[in-house]
């Protein structure tokens, strides 16, 4: 059983599928939804109808809890806010009613997916350092975990004590614990441009971060033509 980790979609469907098609070759039979499938990207519509069709766990991004309710955006990056505002009005009110009935947990076979942190999710907070995946630590019942919001693929290891690094492929161990960032789908944070997911091998143990490249140019004109921010556009060249 192989799973592909999904994360921080963000309305980017060149982005999603690209990476379809990689999990696809890799084997993938699975798939598990870390949120954020909708926001900042021009595409909300086409990526959340493409997630729902793989039937698989998700849990709620804070961009998916965003678009999903009225309330208003104070506290929001003003572009953010923008595009929150912007993909309310293309959303069907099914779609939304959909992602307002996301958890903010799952437990999926051995592992658990959430998209920000354990401790608090509903707070969406942002697990950067040692101590705040500490904090989550506290609350991991299993020995994986993957989550998101950060856009960074950071891996957490805890036996005594905490240890974090950037990965490219990790060998799960029994006795300790992880909290593994999968990268964003649709809107990497990390320097690199390509779309970033995560395989787990069950059969293996074997976590591995792959990157895609996909065209990006064809994301920023549907921004452009929507009339979004250009900011959410120019940083899919450098993935900022
Ligand atoms: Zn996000």
């Amino acid at each position: 059983m192989k799973y592909a980790i999904l994360g921080d979609i963000h309305a980017n469907l060149e982005a999603l599928n690209a990476v379809l098609a990689d999990a696809k070759k890799r084997g993938v039979t699975h798939f598990v939804c870390l949120g954020d499938i909708v926001g900042y990207n021009a595409s909300p519509v086409e990526c959340l109808d493409r997630v729902r069709e793989l039937n698989c766990p998700i849990v709620r991004g804070n961009h998916d809890h965003y678009c999903a309710i009225d309330d208003n955006l104070n506290g929001f990056h003003p572009i953010a806010a923008d595009v929150v505002d912007w993909t309310r009005k293309q959303l069907s009110n099914e779609q939304r009613e959909f992602l307002r009935n996301l958890k903010y947990v799952s437990r999926v076979e051995t592992f658990t997916i959430v998209h920000s942190t354990l401790d608090t999710p509903e707070m969406w907070g942002y697990v950067f350092d040692k101590l705040e995946a500490d904090a989550s630590f506290a609350y991991q019942t299993t020995s994986l975990c993957f989550y998101g919001h950060t856009h960074v693929p950071l891996a957490f290891e805890k036996t005594d004590r905490v240890r974090v690094g950037l990965y490219s492929k990790i060998r799960i161990m029994l006795g300790r614990r992880y909290f593994i960032n999968a990268g964003s789908v649709g809107q990497p944070g990390d320097g690199d441009p390509r779309a970033a997911y995560v395989t787990f091998d069950m059969l293996k143990n074997e976590v591995e971060l792959h990157r895609v490249a996909y065209d990006f140019r064809i994301t920023q004109k549907k921004i452009a033509d929507a009339g979004l921010p250009e900011r959410v556009a120019s940083r899919l060249a450098v993935g900022r």
